[in-house]
């Protein structure tokens, strides 16, 4: 099974579809990379999944991704004696650290640092931002607010604090658990949430070891103002605009997310668009048109992926979500004005490391190329290919199931398994066949195949070969 397209889906999995069926059939219909939300969901369930979906990867003779979405420290408000209260516009309301139950006076937020970090006019947003507070005068233990319009605050809710950079560490205890066990699964990616700064990169980099590929996901402004630091320490991102949109204005999320996916691009790391793509088909068969335009956007943007999540996890069209997604990516991929609007702001700098990959990328644009070959034992000259968005598929070789599995989240390429060659002759007869075989290359088609010699030897690429599969 081969995708007839380049841009990826990621399928969250949950109760609607989290069985041998279920991932099967989001598999079939298109689902490149499997999201475990750790934000719902026990050990047990998380544990079961990805057991499916390496059985579901036999079956399609394709590797599929695995990745493991940390909570972070998701910020929310302590219970209510009454389980809610209405606040009235311009209404006192105190915050503190008392862990009493709440009234229509005061409720317990139960994090010290959110108190350290506020100061006067600062707002937090209750609920998605359906509630506003105003600070009005705070200290170490307590802000005393204003409503800003009507509010209704009810036990649990999540509280973002837009702009704030907290002193808070980005892993929780129930993520540190978390990460050690998807660790112990095998996961090939783990995400972080609520990304502030570097060094919560570089604590999620320590505590993995290399036992997965890492991944930020934006949706805090604060992370916005450290993003190139934040970059260097990621191997790809997410642009989470379901927080991210709480956090900014509507009219924000574009660009950011433009900008985001550039940055991403312009570094060769894999960018997935996230939220709320399809969100009315969680009800329906068919999305709005404004949402398949969105997810036309992010393809012409040249994403690497979009993100399904509760339209897969727990919607009553999953399979669908996922067909009409891929079907949306194939279509815009068709139009011949594709080529040149995801190239439109994006210039890339030619790194002299990448001078092997830049010919090839030329070469395949010059001759009637069927499909690009290359071997990549880490999986760094497969990305890098990758990020000059060649129009022909990329067949990535690699010895090892994990990098192949981590692949599967990048733009254009097919990844599979193949050991490394021991000459040039069996490179080629190796390439050629694969392409022949998976249908990425016909009879008598050209294969370009980049790889590096000595073979299975962590370094650049240094040779190119023009081929043909056989009449
Ligand atoms: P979440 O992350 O679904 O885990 O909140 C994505 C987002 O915020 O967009
Ligand atoms: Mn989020």
């Amino acid at each position: 099974m081969i995708r007839n397209r380049r841009a990826r889906i990621v399928a969250t999995l949950g109760p609607a579809t989290a069985s041998a069926e279920g991932v099967l059939a989001l598999a079939r219909a298109g689902a490149d990379v499997f999201r475990l939300n750790f934000s719902h969901g026990t050990h047990k369930d998380h544990e079961a999944s990805l057991g499916l979906v390496r059985a579901a990867e036999k079956i399609v003779e394709r590797p599929l991704g695995v990745l493991a979405d940390l909570q972070g420290p998701k910020l929310r408000l302590g219970d209510f004696a009454d389980g809610e209260v209405k606040l009235a516009a311009g209404q006192p309301f105190r915050l503190d650290l008392n862990e009493s139950l709440g009234d229509a006076n005061r409720v317990c937020l139960p994090h010290r640092e959110i108190f350290a970090a506020l100061t006067p006019d600062t707002d937090l947003l209750i609920d998605d931002g359906r509630a506003r507070l105003r600070v009005v005068a705070c200290g170490p233990d307590f802000a005393d607010t204003v409503t800003v319009g009507e509010a209704t605050l009810s036990n649990h809710k999540g509280v973002n604090l837009p702009g704030v950079a907290l002193a808070i560490s980005p892993l929780t205890p129930k993520d540190r658990e978390d990460l050690a066990f998807a660790l112990r699964l095998g996961v090939d990616w783990v995400a972080l949430s609520f990304v502030q700064r570097a060094a919560d990169m570089a604590e999620l980099r320590r505590l993995v070891g290399g036992k997965a590929a890492v991944l930020a996901k934006i949706e805090k402004p604060a992370a916005l103002l450290e993003l190139d630091p934040i970059l260097d320490l990621c191997d790809g991102i997410m642009v989470a605009r379901g927080d991210l949109g709480v956090e900014l204005l509507p009219e924000e999320v574009p660009v950011v997310q433009k900008a985001l996916v550039r940055a991403a691009r312009a570094r060769g790391i894999p960018v997935i668009v996230a939220t709320q793509m399809m969100e009315s088909m969680r009800d329906a068969p068919t999305p709005t048109r404004a949402e398949a335009s969105d997810v036309a956007g992010a393809v012409y943007e040249g994403a690497d992926a979009m993100m399904l999540s509760a339209e897969t996890a727990s919607g009553h069209y999953p399979i669908e979500a996922v067909g009409m997604m891929s079907r949306i990516i194939e279509r815009v991929e068709h139009d011949p004005n594709w080529p040149a609007v995801m190239e439109a702001e994006h210039t890339l700098e030619d790194d002299a490391t990448d001078s092997m990959v830049a010919a090839a990328r030329r070469a395949a644009d010059a001759a009637s190329t069927a499909c690009l070959v290359a071997y990549t034992a880490t999986g760094q000259t497969a990305l890098r290919l990758a990020r000059r968005r060649p129009l022909q598929p990329t067949l990535a070789l690699t010895p090892d199931i994990n990098v192949a599995r981590r692949l599967s989240l990048v733009w254009g390429i097919e990844p599979r398994i193949a050991g490394h060659p021991d000459s040039v002759e069996s490179m080629t007869e190796i390439a050629v066949r694969i392409a022949a075989d998976i249908g990425l290359a016909g009879p008598g088609q050209r294969v370009l195949i980049l790889a590096g010699i000595p073979f299975g030897s962590p370094g650049s690429a240094n040779i190119l070969r023009l081929a043909h599969t056989p009449r």
